[in-house]
């Protein structure tokens, strides 16, 4: 709380009058602390690799000259690094991107099942590198047409299959589905009853009468524990002591996975069994069909 006093002179009596103004300042300060933190939180996660990276200079000017081996040992763990800076500036740049428009509504349609096939045609070499297979059901085209930013949901599935890529073990499978027609309480329907399972964003503006389409990453991998869950979207939460192989994530993809959804009024869900995989679901509000194509007349003869 602030308080400011503001003179309002005398009244009849001679007495002096004041205006007292108490002001709830929480959400305030609660911004400003919270933006503080993330600058924080990002210089640290700059300054690490940064560290790395003149460590390894010092050491290759000094007495690793003479050594060819060590010397390609150290470019190595230094490309690394500055990939991982390059990572984490291209993840903290679309995050800002994407807080500047999250109050726009996003204009466009996009088939959820083009832009899945897209993600895991450009994910292909990542996979194939861990031998690690792709199992796609995917509706026939137009099935599952969603309101949206195509960029931004190609991101959204993009974050998603590259987390399920990176903690499959090799020879593993990554499942991709969609599902069309949904209503917010199917979407998010119980399959597993093992599972912990969380909710990490609902539409609080769903319509009964609108209707979504789900699309779940399901992976076979380690898993996520029941108290790390509701923290997944935080920005630069990541679990410790998990193997994700030897790319190491920025901690911003879910923060970014779960900003995009919320733009687009959809829904991002979570559920893991410890030791069986994860699968991690998001539902988009379907866009309303439009007129047939052959009816509608061309601008150009
Ligand atoms: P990162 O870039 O570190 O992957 P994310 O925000 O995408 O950041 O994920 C946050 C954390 O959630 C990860 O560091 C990891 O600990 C956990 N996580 C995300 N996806 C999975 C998954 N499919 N299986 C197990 N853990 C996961």
């Amino acid at each position: 709380w602030t308080a400011q006093a503001r003179p309002l002179g005398r009244d009849e009596a001679g007495s002096h009058l004041a205006l007292l103004v108490l002001r709830d300042e929480t959400d305030v300060r609660r911004t400003e602390r919270t933006r503080a933190d993330f600058l924080a939180n990002a210089s640290h996660e700059l300054r690490t690799p940064l560290a790395s990276l003149s460590g390894f200079i010092e050491t290759l000017r000094g007495h690793a000259k003479e050594d060819p081996g060590a010397r390609d040992r150290f470019l190595a763990i230094m490309q690394a690094q500055a990939e991982r800076m390059s990572r984490l500036i291209d993840d903290l740049m679309s995050l800002s991107r994407i807080e500047l428009n999250e109050h726009i509504a996003p204009a466009g349609r996009v088939d959820l099942a083009m832009a899945a096939q897209d993600v895991i045609d450009a994910l292909a070499p990542q996979a194939r590198d861990k031998q690690v297979a792709f199992d796609a059901i995917l509706p026939p085209r137009g099935a599952a047409v969603v309101e949206g930013d195509r960029d931004q949901i190609v991101q959204v599935i993009q974050n998603l299959v590259d987390n399920a890529i990176k903690y499959t073990p090799k020879d593993g499978t990554v499942r991709v589905e969609i599902f069309p027609g949904l209503t917010p309480a199917t979407a998010v329907a119980a399959r597993d009853p093992a599972a912990a399972r969380l909710a990490l964003l609902t539409p609080d503006h769903s319509a009964v009468e609108e209707f979504y389409a789900g699309l779940r990453v399901s992976d076979r991998g380690p898993g996520i524990a029941r108290e790390h869950l509701p923290r997944l979207t935080e920005r630069f939460y990541r679990v410790e002591g998990q193997k994700s192989g030897e790319r190491q994530g920025t901690g911003l993809g879910l923060a970014i996975v779960k900003h995009i959804v919320n733009r687009h009024r959809g829904g991002l869900h979570v559920e893991s069994v410890r030791g069986e995989g994860a699968t991690f679901g998001i539902y988009l509000p379907m866009a309303k069909s439009l007129p047939d194509k052959d009816f509608v007349a061309s601008e150009e003869p």
